[in-house]
């Protein structure tokens, strides 16, 4: 058996166990978490000097300038189409289920986090990209900045000639380094996914309490979950075969790690440490496209979380007897776009946000409070799908870029 198929068996067993002694022994299993915990800070810790050297080696490996642009649009073209494509079918999903008739409406409070949260606005997603101290930034993870600043050191760093290259190739040893201590952090992965699911399914109460909040919001967590089922499983795999010609189904089970990190982590940026080992090591996927895709596609790229506002909002309309007509569908197919750009990758994030697609309509905040118990699960499915929407995109603008950019016409 191949090593990386051994910690792949691994880890799927650790998530066996953690459903079903969390199931099981509810509450008691809160005592492991502790151990996810470290595996998750162990993964976090990678995350700002990850980003920053790989931003950097990225666009230094794409070379001068001109090609980072043609690359950089290839890139957003594939994370804009993939997120549209996502949205629409999420309402087309739950138009046809309809999750929210006839389910009683229990919640009648807007909960703490999110009524702080009441102003966000596009504007301060635009803000969000710039900060006005780096090392606050770093210190939060607050990790849109930290792109941009990269970005724009590394463009700068290839226009700089002989005297850019020993930076350059500093950050590239930093990045070979960082991708050593990821291989080592993934020995304890099979016992960091076993204590993350555990302790989060006990601290919901085990399986009984589990089984009772799911039946409340079962049709509207089926009605996500099979959207979400569709995107990854029948939409990313054909524009991968179609763009790529690669196999989708080798593919998926090469990115499996990142998948199943991203399901017990619930954070695609905990995630990205993953994400870039298998793109690179596993799916051979060249390493100036996943360097540059990946990070960008963490924090910007979550097709899953998109598509679960969109979902979220008409089903919070059908709870309160709302009809929302074409027109206003429409500005959620918006809204929620935006709101997925804005979401941070860490978990829960997407609920945050929400407040921006429910205000655009004038949906009642209150309906979010309905959503809270099973968020954490839906949370998991979401972050999976966001990944895997990033891994895809590695292979895509990898072959886009070899064809367009680096063997196109130089202009
Ligand atoms: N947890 C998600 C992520 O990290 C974001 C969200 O939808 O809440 O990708």
């Amino acid at each position: 058996m191949k090593k990386g198929n051994l910690l792949l068996y691994m880890m799927l067993g650790g998530i066996a166990a953690g459903i079903i002694s969390g199931w099981v022994f509810g509450k008691e299993m809160e005592v492991v978490g502790w151990m996810g915990e470290i595996f998750l800070n162990l993964l976090k810790m990678l995350v700002i000097p990850l980003i920053v050297s790989s931003m950097i080696v990225g666009i230094a490996g794409l070379g001068d300038v001109r090609k980072v642009g043609k690359t950089g649009a290839i890139t957003l073209i594939y994370f804009t189409c993939t997120t549209a494509i996502s949205v629409a079918l999420g309402l087309i999903m739950v138009n046809l289920i309809n999750p929210g008739l006839g389910v009683e409406m229990t919640a009648t409070e807007i909960p703490q986090r999110i009524a702080e949260k009441e102003a966000v606005g596009v504007t301060d997603i635009l803000k969000s990209f710039v900060s006005d101290n780096l090392v606050r930034s770093m210190a939060q993870l607050d990790i849109l900045p930290i792109i941009l600043f990269s970005l724009i050191f590394g463009g700068v760093l290839t226009t700089l000639g002989e005297k850019g290259q020993p930076v350059i190739a500093f950050f590239d040893g930093v990045n070979e380094a960082i991708m050593k201590m990821v291989h080592l952090v993934m020995y304890v992965a099979p016992l960091g996914v076993f204590s993350l699911v555990a302790s989060k399914l006990g601290a919901a109460g085990g399986g009984d309490l589990f089984l009772a909040e799911i039946m409340k919001l079962g049709k509207y967590s089926l009605t996500v979950v099979l959207a979400l089922g569709v995107h990854a499983v029948v939409v990313l795999p054909l524009i991968l075969y179609m763009v790529t010609k690669r196999n989708p189904l080798k593919y998926f089970i090469n990115a499996s790690e990142a998948l199943t990190t991203a399901f017990s982590t619930a954070s695609s940026s905990a995630t990205l440490p993953v994400t870039i080992e298998c793109a690179e090591e596993r799916n051979m996927v060249s390493r100036k496209a996943s360097l540059f895709v990946l990070p960008l596609g963490a924090t910007v790229n979550m097709d899953g979380t998109a598509l679960y506002e969109a979902v979220a909002a008409l089903f919070i309309a059908q709870l309160f007897g709302i009809e929302l007509g074409f027109g206003q569908q429409m500005i959620i197919f918006i809204t929620a776009t935006l709101a997925a750009v804005g979401a941070a990758g860490i978990p829960e994030a997407g609920l945050v946000t929400m407040v921006m697609v429910l205000h655009a309509v004038g949906l009642p905040l209150e309906g979010i409070g309905m959503l809270l118990s099973i968020d954490w699960l839906l949370d998991r499915f979401r972050t999976a799908t966001n990944v895997w929407g990033d891994s895809v995109g590695a292979a895509v603008v990898d072959t886009l870029e070899a064809k367009y950019v680096e063997g196109g016409k130089e202009n």
